[in-house]
């Protein structure tokens, strides 16, 4: 098992990586287990691929274990669902020592974590991702949240887990479409830190029946814990993580949540970064071509139909922009990004060509 620390003080948490690590859960969980309740948080199709073995397991191993189920899609990071858990979590006879187990995809994270953060002002919980987005991005670095009618992840918290379990071979049940997506995340990691993992990953991109996850997911694990570690609360340093995130999200936005997912939506964010980056004198021609050439092998939603006017208008509602200043991700090279708070409206909304 591979083990990588993210370093917080005294909220520092292991990010578990290995093939098979699931089965494993109950032995590697068993002195946490002190007699209280534990509630796995989940979404039905997910309790059946895994969760009722997982829970059967657990319950073996004498741990008090129950399990609230999470409907699919944004629908779940909602209010609404948000006060349905707490309510469930209170009929259980939850309490302070109770520990959340979090099995799913982004949306089940968010939710949970978010629930773990507040359930009697915080109780303990665990990341079990289940998708490539999760393994990578989601399930590290403490975000949570749930959306309200006025936009996403308006409401959250940042509240670090106790530690995340990743296990590549979960991934084998995963769409197709849902892989894609996460790796618009991964060849993230490797455009802002590490160029060489970026060249790997374009290799890879060759043949994805033989693309090596668990390598590729246990680097991007270590680039996120380095990078959360050193910059918990959105400095300069984590800004690096929202590149393609500015016009991602507001591609997001403009198609509706579920339309299109968030890495499909980042990596086309990517090509419009890459683009920018280049027109703006910091990254040379090959490496924008490169950078192209990479996400273009990601079979992607078509776009054709956006309107400029609509993206620009998201993009300077998004989170990103501080006291009306857009702090926007470029690359300096692959392998190095860096933030401009000089990119005009006039850029983004040319940049929108290369996916249009
Ligand atoms: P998701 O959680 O909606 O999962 C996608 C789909 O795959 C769901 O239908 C799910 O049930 C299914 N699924 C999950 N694992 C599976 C498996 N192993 N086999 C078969 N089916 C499986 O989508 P996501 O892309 O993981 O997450 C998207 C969410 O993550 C968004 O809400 C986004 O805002 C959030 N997010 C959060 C952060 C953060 O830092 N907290 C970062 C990025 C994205």
């Amino acid at each position: 098992m591979k083990t990588i620390q993210v370093e917080l003080g005294n909220r520092s948490y292991p990010i578990h990586v290995k093939s098979g690590l699931l089965s494993e859960i109950p032995t590697v969980l068993t002195d946490k287990n002190h007699g209280q309740k534990w509630v796995i948080i989940s979404q039905h199709r997910l309790m059946e691929l895994f969760g009722f073995d997982l829970m059967a397991q657990l319950k073996n191993d004498d741990f008090d274990i129950d399990y609230i189920k999470l409907p699919v899609g944004e629908a779940a990071k909602s209010l609404n669902e948000f006060s349905g858990v707490i309510s469930q979590m209170i009929e259980m006879k939850c309490d302070r020592s109770t520990t959340i187990l979090a099995l799913g995809g982004g949306v089940v994270g968010d939710v949970a974590g978010f629930v773990a953060s507040s359930f009697m002002r915080g109780v303990d919980y665990y990341q079990l991702p289940t998708t490539l987005l999760a393994m990578v991005d989601s399930a590290i670095g403490g975000k949570t949240g749930i959306n309200i009618a006025e936009g996403k992840n308006l409401v959250g918290s940042i509240y670090q887990p106790k530690g995340v379990f990743v296990d590549p071979e979960i991934l084998d049940s995963l769409p197709k479409k849902e892989v894609i997506s996460g790796l618009g995340e991964v060849i993230k990691y490797g455009a802002i830190w590490d160029q060489e993992f970026f060249n790997h990953i374009a290799e890879w991109l060759d043949n994805l029946d033989t693309f090596p996850f668990e390598k590729a997911v246990h680097r991007a694990c270590e680039i996120k814990a380095e990078i959360v570690s050193k910059d918990e609360r959105e400095g300069d340093l984590r800004r690096l993580l929202n590149f393609g995130h500015t016009i991602g999200h507001a591609l997001e936005a403009h198609f509706g949540y579920g339309k299109i997912r968030h890495g499909e939506a980042v990596a086309l964010g990517m090509k419009c970064a890459g683009w920018i980056s280049n027109k703006t004198g910091h990254l040379e021609d090959t490496d924008t071509e490169y950078l192209m050439k990479t996400i273009d092998k990601l079979t992607l939603p078509s776009v054709k139909k956006l309107d400029p006017n609509t993206i620009l208008s998201f993009v300077k509602k998004d989170k990103k922009v501080r006291n009306g200043i857009l702090h926007f991700v470029v690359l300096e090279e692959l392998g190095r990004g860096n933030t401009s708070k000089s990119i005009t409206d006039e850029l983004i909304i040319e940049s929108l060509k290369t996916i249009s």
